[in-house]
């Protein structure tokens, strides 16, 4: 709720804060961002890549169509094919928006002979799928046909699966840590009644038991719900709720021995013999649309430091100070912080103040200032500093959003 008592929508705000936006000749779920949009995605974006690499994850790059033969084998034309974009014939070929990273990097996998030694193999992708939702809903970005999915997926054997689970597990949990968001529940999804799920009970058994085990030792809080699996496995879907209640899913943890065998993946083991690899699909923070669309309605605009579009507003008290301020925007920027200058030209002091009300820092410029190199810092929340030394703000700003801190100062 914001101050007015009224639900924060993420699609009014976006708008607000110019951060994306849809045209009719785009057509609706197929919104752009705009610069402070795709630097809050941006700077997201490379959080997720930084925490996989740390995890040992390394990243590809797969394209995001592919022959419809591919799609058949998967199994996503017969049990997903209501949601996918139809064909486009090219050469006598058949080609599909993929619904789906999975099978790409399965046929990376298999593109070279792997060996036990390999495993667990990391691969992740930051990378664009595609849904024939019907209405996209003009605006927004939580129903969007066009989607960037942070995407995962470890090849493992059976023994592996447990800790790669719980791995990616911990990663939600330092995601959400840096990102001032909390989970309103975890779920154990699985198959329903219905003709949707690939058939094959023991399967299901069994990756249902393992991720059973890694929710029970993780010591998470969890609800089983019926029919919310995905069509090759059950999952651990950790739900996010709006400020009106509505929950959604963001990030994923699933199990699949379906895929592996689809496309009769294979590593050698230690006896020199081939066996099946298990595939873990996972998601620390799902889609950028939906984890920006949740931040901005969960912070109201009130970003995390390393998350907002401009992290430092510069605010020079008078012309005279104008050319420290351009200074010190421009040392921000060679230390890569986002930093934007508001000069007189743009009403009083006060008004420039409240312009910058959701900006986590404010540094104000007098003579005084200026001529000592030093600033008087505001913070958003309302704190103001005594007069420091322009080096010493940049060191501890950089600090706070290299530490991908909540806080704004200790
Ligand atoms: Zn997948």
């Amino acid at each position: 709720m914001n101050d007015s008592g009224n639900v924060v929508d993420h699609r009014r705000l976006g708008r607000e804060l110019d951060l994306f936006d849809t045209d009719p000749l785009i057509g609706a779920g197929l919104p752009y961002w705009l610069p402070d949009g795709a630097a809050v995605r941006a700077a997201l974006e490379e959080y997720v890549r930084e925490a996989e690499r740390r995890a040992g994850y390394r990243h590809v790059y797969s394209p995001v169509l592919g022959k419809r033969e591919l799609y058949e084998i998967s199994g996503h034309w017969s049990h997903y094919g209501d949601d996918m974009f139809p064909p486009m014939e090219v050469g006598g070929e058949q080609f599909v928006l993929r619904p789906s990273l999975c099978p790409h990097h399965a046929l990376i996998f298999r593109s070279r002979a792997r060996s036990h030694r390999e495993l667990p193999l990391r691969m992740a992708e930051l990378g664009g799928m595609y849904r024939s939702e019907l209405s996209g809903v003009l605006g927004g970005l939580t129903r969007v046909r066009a989607i960037q999915l942070n995407d995962a997926h470890v090849f493992c054997t059976l023994d592996q699966v447990a800790e790669e689970a719980a791995g990616a597990l911990e990663l939600i949990r330092r995601a959400y840590e840096a990102m001032g968001i909390e989970p309103a529940r975890y779920r154990l999804s699985l198959p329903g009644p219905g003709g949707k799920y690939v058939a094959a009970p023991e399967k299901w058994e069994r990756s249902t038991a393992l991720l059973r085990e890694v929710l029970d030792a993780s010591g998470l809080d969890y609800e089983e719900a019926e029919g919310e699996a995905a069509f090759y496995g059950p999952k651990i879907d950790v739900q996010v709720a709006d400020p009106a209640g509505r929950e959604s899913t963001l990030s994923t943890v699933q199990v699949d021995f379906h895929q592996p065998e689809r496309f009769d993946l294979r590593y050698i083991g230690p006896d020199g013999a081939r066996h099946r690899p298990v595939m873990v699909h996972r998601s620390v923070v799902g889609s950028v649309e939906r984890a920006v669309a949740h931040l901005v309605e969960h912070h109201a605009g009130a970003f995390p430091a390393w998350l907002a579009p401009v992290q430092l507003a510069v605010l020079p008290v008078s012309d005279e100070a104008a050319p420290a301020a351009d200074r010190l925007a421009g040392r921000c920027a060679e230390r890569g912080l986002r930093a934007e200058v508001s000069g007189p030209g743009r009403g009083t002091l006060g008004a420039r103040i409240r312009a910058s009300r959701l900006v986590p820092y404010q540094a104000v410029i007098g003579p005084k200032e200026a001529a000592a190199d030093e600033v008087s810092l505001r913070l958003r929340d309302g704190r103001r500093l005594p007069p420091m030394p322009a080096a010493e703000l940049l060191d501890r700003v950089g600090a706070v959003v290299a530490a991908r801190s909540t806080g704004l100062w200790d």
